[in-house]
């Protein structure tokens, strides 16, 4: 059996998968991405290895993506994320034609083939406004963990309005909201109300043609899928492995490579 794997060095977190011949995960990992991308890139690719029980020799073709793709040191070659998240969820989900993906940093709406190729994008990477980071900042406004905000919003009665979906700014609206006597979960049930109008926004700048599928560690959170779900009108698909999508994409990249034979080193694949 032959393998490849995909590294994803995301913004906040980096991930790593292995995949057969056939697309099969046989190993993930997940680490904090932290100060030291390199480290984080080969940490990552180490735990899944011992999670696969192979040697690193096993693995023919080693693809990296996500904005520190060009820090997997080990990898054979580099893909963008926006191509990986179209491959990987078209893997996870063959139906899938629109991605929604939100990271720590950003947000992107990318429209696929029945291929799993990517026809078209939107993207809001200017800041981190409405992403991963202002959910773990509001998270941390009210004390909680970002795994845990989600479900805490469900029980909401009354979302409040956030005027702002700013990542500096959000602190302070919230600890005014707490001032007032309002509730947690109607805060996040805010919070979340206002990404998922900023998402479905640039969703429609590509078209929810269905099936939508959301990916990025963001897609972990019941609050954000509920509210996107809610403005967007249409079910939203939310794999397991939602948080692997980039690695998954990269890996099956690297494998489209081992089959070929590739013995190229360095090259960027282009979106
Ligand atoms: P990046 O690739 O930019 O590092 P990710 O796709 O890994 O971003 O997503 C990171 C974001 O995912 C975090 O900022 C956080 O908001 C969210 N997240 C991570 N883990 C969880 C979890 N267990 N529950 C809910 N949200 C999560």
């Amino acid at each position: 059996m032959r393998y490849a794997a995909g590294v994803d060095v995301g913004s906040t977190q980096t991930k790593a998968i292995i995949v057969d011949e056939s697309h099969a995960i046989v190993a993930r990992a997940l680490t904090d991405t932290g100060a030291y991308l390199v480290r984080a890139a080969e940490r990552a690719f180490e735990s899944a290895l011992s999670e696969a029980g192979l040697p690193r020799e096993a693995v023919g073709q080693v693809i990296g993506t996500g904005y520190g793709r060009f820090k997997v040191e080990f990898g054979d070659a580099q893909v963008t994320e926006i191509s990986c998240h179209a491959k990987g969820a078209w893997a996870l989900i063959p139906a899938t034609r629109t991605v929604i993906d939100i990271g720590g940093q950003d947000t992107k709406a990318i429209k696929v083939s029945d291929r799993g190729e990517v026809l078209d994008f939107a993207m809001n990477d200017k800041c981190a406004a409405g992403s991963g980071r202002f959910l773990t900042n509001s998270a941390e406004a009210v004390g909680l963990q970002v795994s845990e905000m989600g479900a805490r919003s469900m029980d909401s009665k009354q979302p409040v309005r956030l005027s702002t979906v700013c990542t500096i700014f959000v602190e302070s609206d919230i600890l005014t909201y707490l001032a007032q006597g309002k509730k947690v979960e109607d805060i996040l049930a805010g919070v979340h109300g206002a990404i998922a109008a900023r998402t479905v926004a640039l969703v429609r700048r590509v078209g929810a043609e269905s099936e939508v599928t959301f990916t990025g560690g963001v897609s972990r959170n019941i609050g954000i899928v509920k509210a996107v779900q809610e403005k967007l009108g249409v079910p939203v698909n939310v794999s397991p492995d939602s948080h692997f999508t980039g690695a998954l994409g990269a890996a099956i990249f690297a494998m489209e490579r081992v089959l070929a034979g590739s013995a190229m080193t360095g090259s960027e694949v282009l979106a």
